[in-house]
């Protein structure tokens, strides 16, 4: 998913789905309406650190789950990506 607006000739769009979401120039919302992307600098922000969350905690759990069978080699994997 692209993140954030262009300016087009009609005002501005959004960067992922291009639809129009301000014909003066004046962006008033965070999120696109039509395929909910990130708009402004803060709603971009607030997704990457979600994301970055969502991310973490998902390996966290692969990780719990492979020291649980006992499958040694994805568990170092997983906490080299967990480092990163
Ligand atoms: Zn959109």
């Amino acid at each position: 998913m692209k993140y954030g607006t262009v300016n087009t000739e009609r005002g501005i769009a959004c960067a992922n789905c291009n639809s129009s979401i301000s014909q003066d120039g004046v962006l008033k919302q965070n999120f696109c309406e039509k395929c909910g992307a990130p708009l402004s600098v803060e709603a971009i922000a607030d997704y990457e650190r979600h994301n970055d969350e969502i991310k973490k905690m998902l390996l966290k759990s692969m990780q719990e789950i492979s020291i649980k069978n006992n499958t040694d080699s994805f568990a170092k994997i997983l906490a080299q990506l967990l480092e990163d």
